[in-house]
C-alpha cells in the first residue's frame, strides 16, 4: 500500500505517520526528517536547504526532488511532507506511473488554526529519532529526555510564532489544489485532526479497513 499523510505544520500527520509505519510495516518516508538530518550532518544539500526552513517557506522543487526519488520504495511506502505543491503532486505521479505504482490513499488530517498554534509552540522533538512531545498533553516520562531512544528533546527552530505563521500561510495557499487533485481521483479521506494521537489513530486505522 502507498499512503499520503496530508495536513497543515502542526497537524499531527508525523506522529500519524510513525505510528502507520509500526502499524503497517511500511518505509515511512518524512521530508523535514530527512532534510533535518542532512542540516544535522552538515552535508551540501544542508546546508542548501537550512535558511528555506528556518524562514518556513518550501524548499525549491529541485532539490526535494533529488530526495524523493532515491526515498521512493516499490515495496510500500508512508510519505509524510510530500507532497507540498502540485509540481511535486505531478512529479511524484510521473515516478509512480515509471514504477507501475499507484498512490492508494491520500489521508488529510484537518485541524484548527488554534490547535496548530498551541501544538506547534509547546512541541519538543527527539533530536535523535524525531519522536515528538507535547510539553502538557505527552510528556517524556524524564523532563527532556525521550522515552523511545534517551536522546535529548529539543524545540524545532521553526516552532516559533512568527515561522508557524509563516508555514501555515504556505500550506494555505498550496493545500486546495492537492486536495482537489487527489479528491478527483477518488483517493482522498478527510480525518479531522483534533483530539489526541490514539483517538486520531482510531480514526484512520477504521477509515483504512
Ligand atoms: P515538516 O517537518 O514537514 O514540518 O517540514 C519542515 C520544513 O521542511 C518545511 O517548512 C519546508 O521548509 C521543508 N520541507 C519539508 N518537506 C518539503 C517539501 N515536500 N517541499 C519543500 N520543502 C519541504
Amino acid at each position: 500500500m502507498n499512503i499520503i499523510l496530508f495536513g497543515s505544520p502542526g497537524s499531527g500527520k508525523g506522529t500519524q505517520a510513525m505510528m502507520l509505519e509500526n502499524y503497517l510495516h511500511l518505509k515511512r518516508i518524512s521530508l523535514g526528517d530527512i532534510l533535518r538530518e542532512e542540516i544535522g550532518k552538515d552535508s551540501e544539500l544542508g546546508r542548501e536547504v537550512k535558511s528555506y526552513m528556518e524562514k518556513g517557506v518550501l524548499v525549491p522543487d529541485e532539490l526535494i526532488s533529488r530526495v524523493i526519488s532515491e526515498s521512493i520504495d516499490t515495496q510500500g511506502f508512508i510519505l509524510d511532507g510530500y507532497p507540498r505543491n502540485l509540481n511535486q503532486v505531478n512529479e511524484l505521479e510521473e515516478i509512480m506511473r515509471k514504477s507501475n505504482m499507484e498512490i492508494d490513499v491520500f489521508i488529510y488530517l484537518n485541524i484548527g488554526q488554534q490547535t496548530i498554534i498551541d501544538r506547534l509552540s509547546k512541541r519538543r522533538v527527539c533530536k535523535n529519532c524525531g519522536a515528538n512531545y507535547h510539553l502538557e498533553n505527552v510528556s517524556p516520562k524524564k523532563e527532556g529526555i525521550c522515552d523511545s531512544c534517551g536522546s535529548e528533546l529539543i524545540q524545532r527552530k521553526d516552532d516559533t510564532p512568527e515561522v508557524i505563521k509563516k508555514r501555515w500561510k504556505v500550506f494555505f495557499d498550496e493545500s486546495q489544489k492537492i486536495l482537489d487533485f487527489y479528491q478527483n481521483k477518488n483517493r482522498l479521506i478527510k480525518i479531522d485532526g483534533d483530539g489526541d494521537r490514539e483517538k486520531i489513530f482510531g480514526k484512520i486505522k477504521e477509515k483504512l479497513q
